[in-house]
């Protein structure tokens, strides 16, 4: 998509002037600790092309709204992505990442629950490990360089539009979407695709940031899990950010991130919560004990959700 219903007006880039041909659209969530009044706070950012800046854009109506993209299906494959040498001896967190994505799409409420948006489960694909080293500073444009090479080699399966890559970085890896936003000073992950609605298509999670990334506790497991779990369904209801299920300038998990409550899934992994259209209400988690106990969130009425 190169243009959405916020970007369509905006012909010269807010900060350096130059022509914008089109926006990228990125689903991103951004860290806590950098959060500022309408600058940084989860959704889908747009990234001017071709001067590469952000603009900030103003939301259109927050209403939940489908914009007609590709949605997850039934069946389609996850293939979870190991990137760098690290991951061949850090097995018991690879077996950990594994257990906790599979359990995050088998999970009867909360994956199951997105039915409501014509969103079906996946299956596994067995996971990749890709052992060559990433640069300790990469950039989106060259991991979708990098995805695009280990399929053609191989080295990852063919999923085309019918499912989804999670590309996991090694600790000491950053990766930016401009030259000034950086995984963990800014953004905790991302999903994003390669060549819009044609895919394939990807989630980013860096190794997990020490701060502004977990809301819930100190662990690292539990930071990935929190962004593991938000893009996954992000992706699924959003495969082409901004062409999906969208709440003005948030997908479904952005969208509760503002009332942020603790919740778990019933095998125990900290996940975001997602939007229920039915039940007008955040998911919450029936899971074991929550930590902090959940407060309800207020549910928001169609109308109501334009004004927050
Ligand atoms: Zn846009
Ligand atoms: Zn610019």
């Amino acid at each position: 998509m190169d243009r959405c219903e916020s970007c369509k007006g905006i012909s010269r880039c807010t900060e350096c002037g130059r022509g914008v041909t089109r926006f990228d659209h990125l689903g991103v969530r951004a860290t806590t600790s950098q959060a500022g009044p309408g600058l940084n706070v989860s959704g889908i950012w747009h990234y001017a092309r071709p001067c590469g800046h952000r603009a900030h854009v103003q939301a259109a109506a927050r209403n939940v709204k489908y914009n007609g993209g590709p949605l997850w299906q039934n069946g389609y494959s996850w293939q979870n992505v190991y990137w760098g040498t690290y991951f061949t001896t850090a097995t018991a967190w690879v077996r950990s990442v594994e257990k906790a994505t599979a359990d995050i799409e088998a999970d009867s409420t909360y994956s199951v629950g997105l039915a409501q948006y014509n969103v079906g489960i996946g299956r596994f694909a067995q996971p990749a490990i890709i052992k060559t080293a990433p640069p300790t500073r990469l950039s989106d444009s060259q991991l979708r360089q990098a995805l695009t090479s280990w399929i053609a080699s191989g080295a990852v399966q063919k999923l085309e539009t019918q499912g989804a890559y999670n590309i996991f970085l090694p600790p000491g890896v950053t990766i930016t979407l401009a030259p000034s936003e950086s995984s963990c000073a800014v953004f905790c992950d991302y999903h994003n695709a390669v060549n819009g609605s044609n895919g394939p298509f990807y989630t980013v999670e860096p190794y997990p940031c020490s701060k502004g990334c977990n809301q819930c506790t100190g662990d690292p497991f539990d930071t990935l899990t929190q962004g593991l779990s938000e893009e996954m369904v992000e992706l699924k209801t959003d495969m082409d950010p901004g062409t999906g299920w969208v709440i003005g300038n948030e997908e479904l998990c952005d969208f509760c991130d503002h009332h942020f409550v603790c919740n778990r899934i019933s095998t125990g992994e900290y996940v975001n919560a997602w939007y229920d259209q039915n039940k007008r209400v955040c998911w919450t988690g029936t899971g074991p004990a929550q930590n902090p106990a959940p407060t309800l969130f207020q549910p928001a009425t169609k109308s109501r959700v334009g004004q927050q």
